[in-house]
């Protein structure tokens, strides 16, 4: 299963570490139901119940808009299938707007019904949980939280926030872009493309207009920020004393090397996001023409699951030069824009930093064993910290701790488990004995991932 959430591991992480209890329990909260989620699947039949009835030879989108009711079961209720009147509750009514404006993004300028090019019929869930932090695709529908009400509000706020999570899923039908280091953060950096041509497109704005915004609807007055990123100055999204600093680079020098967030594919997207932006100015007019339609050909076309940065970009010069012609004004544009960020001269990097793991027979765990706790990952890319020692733990939790220190489970579990986009990792250190992995949420196990969340969210 394929699971998308919006918000950053980093900021969700910032979150729960931060002095007010309300948001920070909040987010724990939602990293724990984010973890607990890779493990469940929905039910086998419960996609029948939500696809409508037999509409082919109709042209658009088929959407169920389905209500949690602040539980954790999907799809839940039906309470907006396609044809039906608004309901008047504005998250089932964005939720069921912004599939369609995703829709018709893909099927009237791309030529493509629906994810999957054959008009897989789209499904989402609202009001998912309670004060859930959170939006994310599961490889099968969207499911929006209704946010904490201090930092995040409701998650359908953002259209292109519903259009990136619905890109990811047109990416795992297409180029399948491995969600790790360069790939990763060029599967993320096609989700904020795509994203933000969403709404660029239903404002009717050129990319001289647009604001170049990711998630901007989803920050509560107060919080100190603009959005989750921004393509046109990656890092100035936000910095806030509950989120922290925005981390996105704008240029290959500024790469960074990490083994969070599966190696800072939220983090490394802002350089291709900001090439997209000069490019797309550069050529002006809407960016959901021109420059859309290279980046939608490379994404269609022929590229490797594993595609790097300097690959990705040589393809959509190849792309420009095919669609437009060499030497245009189009294709210049996109030659300049990898050179202005550095990724045509880069070359290299962007494997994620090799997690230390285990190198000697573990000594035993004793209270004052000093613990590293790290949720990464996310739809931001946000990190979440918790560092204490043992003993500090309830008596049962330090045990498991302990247990989980010392065996040869986490090791394992670091070795499993493809990465999925926009879900969590999360980060076990410590010096004695010594471990240092990193773990992905859809292979730890409910009990650990509850753990990890009682953790995160405890008074430092
Ligand atoms: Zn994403």
């Amino acid at each position: 299963m394929t699971r998308c959430s919006i918000v950053p591991p980093h900021v969700l992480a910032a979150l729960a570490r931060s002095d007010q209890p309300g948001p920070a329990l909040v987010a724990a909260r939602t990293l724990a139901i984010d973890a607990s989620l890779r493990h469940e699947r929905p039910p086998v039949g419960s996609r029948t119940t939500a696809v409508p009835p037999d509409r082919s030879g109709e042209a658009g989108p088929r959407r169920t808009i389905h209500d949690a009711r602040g539980g954790e079961d999907l799809p839940g209720d039906v309470v907006r299938a396609e044809g039906d009147p608004p309901t008047g509750d504005p998250a089932a009514d964005e939720a069921h707007d912004g599939l369609g404006l995703t829709w018709q993004l893909w099927a009237q300028e791309y030529g493509r019904d629906s994810l999957d090019g054959a008009g897989m019929p789209l499904i989402a869930t609202v009001h998912y949980a309670e004060q859930y932090d959170n939006a994310f695709w599961n490889g099968e529908q969207m499911v929006f939280g209704d946010g904490d009400g201090e930092t995040f509000g409701r998650f359908t706020a953002s259209l292109d926030v519903i259009g990136h999570e619905l890109a990811h899923g047109v990416t795992e039908h297409t180029a399948g872009l491995l969600y790790r280091g360069q790939s990763g953060a060029l599967n993320e950096h096609v989700s904020d493309v795509f994203g933000v041509l969403v709404k660029q497109r239903h404002l009717d704005q050129s990319a001289d207009e647009a604001d170049w915004l990711i998630g901007a609807e989803l920050l509560l007055p107060g919080v100190q920020g603009r959005a989750l990123r921004s393509m046109a100055a990656p890092g100035t999204a936000y910095d806030d004393p509950r989120l922290g600093r925005d981390p996105q680079p704008a240029h290959m020098d500024d790469f960074v090397r990490t083994s969070d967030d599966n190696g800072g594919v939220h983090i490394n997207s802002g350089i291709p996001n900001k090439a997209f932006h000069l490019a797309a100015t550069a050529i002006g007019g809407p960016a959901w023409q021109a420059p859309g339609l290279i980046w939608r050909d490379v994404l269609l076309g022929d590229i490797s699951a594993d595609c790097d940065f300097a690959t990705f970009a040589a393809l959509t010069v190849a792309a420009a030069g095919a669609r437009y012609g060499e030497g245009s004004t189009q294709a210049a544009a996109v030659v300049d824009a990898w050179q202005q960020v550095g990724v045509t001269s880069a070359g290299e990097g962007g494997a994620p930093a090799p997690s230390q793991k285990r190198t000697a027979p573990p000594e035993p765990a004793d209270e004052d064993a000093a613990l590293r706790l790290t949720r990464t990952g996310g739809v931001g890319g946000m990190t979440r910290t918790r560092e204490l020692r043992l003993g500090e733990l309830p008596p049962p939790d330090a045990r498991a701790f302990r247990s989980l220190l010392e065996g040869p489970q986490l090791p394992r579990l670091a070795d499993e488990g493809t990465p999925r986009p926009d879900a969590f990792c999360y980060g076990v250190s410590c010096e004695r004995p010594a471990l240092d992995v990193q773990v992905a949420e859809s292979v730890l196990p409910r009990a650990t991932r509850r753990l990890f969340e009682r953790t995160l969210r405890r008074e430092g």
